[in-house]
């Protein structure tokens, strides 16, 4: 099983002709709800590519908590776990306008609540052949979770997003990273990727940076790295191809397949996402995965 230690977020997003300045009201020309959240992207991909997958985390009291159960459980993700937080759930609001830029408030809401395991959780945690880990819920929860992992020898896959300073505690209880190319020079102070790669092996045994439309190269100590290319696709919406990425990664590797074979499958399936608008609903079911690899 694959278990995800995570953010749940509602995406408010409104459509705008320009941004409002400070004071100024403007009218949007549409809105969406758009259930998101690192965390449960990447548990929403896993699931969809076929994975048994559970979600550890939280979604507020309010009525977006709902709504967040629903599209995980929806696509198959085991939502025991997921504890309901007094308080609004995590909400990101977000600005587009007409020339495609963006502002974004994010506010953590129940995400904050996650600070620890909770009994339960890591009992979880040692079915699993996998941990999912990202950056939007605190470190201290983040390292919890990574350690309970090693305890029981599950391997950690850490998507350092967003970008921050990573604690060498919670480096040293990283399996595999996977940065996307902005975040590795964030980490780094490393522009080039494969000399950033060269850096976060010092740290960690294993890294994917993953490249957009340019795929992603894969590192290991003791060997160089290595590119793979993405599928030529036209892209209609890149949102959460990340987590569409990692989550069919994490499939692919816990049935066994070596890096090699899992890092084409996962780039076919988030090819997939990027064809479709949306985050989460644009993720692509098995069927689709293995006959577009
Ligand atoms: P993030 O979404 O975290 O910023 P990237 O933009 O690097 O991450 O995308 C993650 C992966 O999604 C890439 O490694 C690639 O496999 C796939 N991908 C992203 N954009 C495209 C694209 N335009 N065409 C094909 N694949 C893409």
């Amino acid at each position: 099983a694959i278990v995800v230690l995570g953010s749940t977020n509602m995406d408010l997003v409104a459509h705008v002709a320009r941004p409002p300045r400070r004071g100024e009201t403007v009218t949007g020309r549409d809105f969406a709800m758009v259930p998101g959240g690192k965390g449960a992207n990447q548990a929403v991909a896993a699931a969809r590519a076929g994975g048994d997958v559970a979600m550890i985390g939280a979604v507020g009291s309010d009525a977006f908590g709902p709504a967040l159960r629903h599209t995980l459980a929806a696509s198959g993700v085991d939502i025991d776990l997921l504890r309901t937080a007094e308080g609004p759930s995590g909400t990101a609001h977000i600005v587009v306008d007409d020339d495609g830029g963006n502002a974004i408030v994010v506010v953590p809401g129940a995400n904050a609540t996650v600070t620890s395991l909770v009994p339960g959780d890591e009992t979880l945690i040692a079915t699993a052949t996998t941990l999912l880990l990202q950056l939007e819920i605190p470190l201290p929860a983040v390292l919890d979770g990574a350690r309970a992992a090693h305890r029981h020898g599950v391997r950690t896959v850490l998507t350092p997003a967003p970008a921050r300073p990573l604690p060498p505690d919670l480096l040293a209880a990283t399996d595999l990273l996977v940065p996307n190319e902005h975040e590795a020079a964030i980490l780094t102070g490393v522009a080039e990727p494969r000399a950033a790669a060269e850096t976060l092996l010092r740290q960690v045994p294993e890294v994917v940076i993953t490249l957009g439309a340019a795929g992603c190269l894969h590192a290991v100590r003791g060997a160089g790295p290595r590119s793979f290319p993405a599928p030529e696709v036209t892209a209609v919406d890149t949102t959460a191809a990340g987590d569409t990425f990692v989550g069919a990664l994490a499939v692919a590797l816990g049935e066994g397949l070596p890096m090699d074979r899992a890092i084409p499958w996962a780039s076919a399936a988030a090819a997939l996402s990027v064809q479709r608008p949306g985050a989460s609903t644009s993720m692509p079911y098995r069927p689709e995965i293995d006959s577009a690899s």
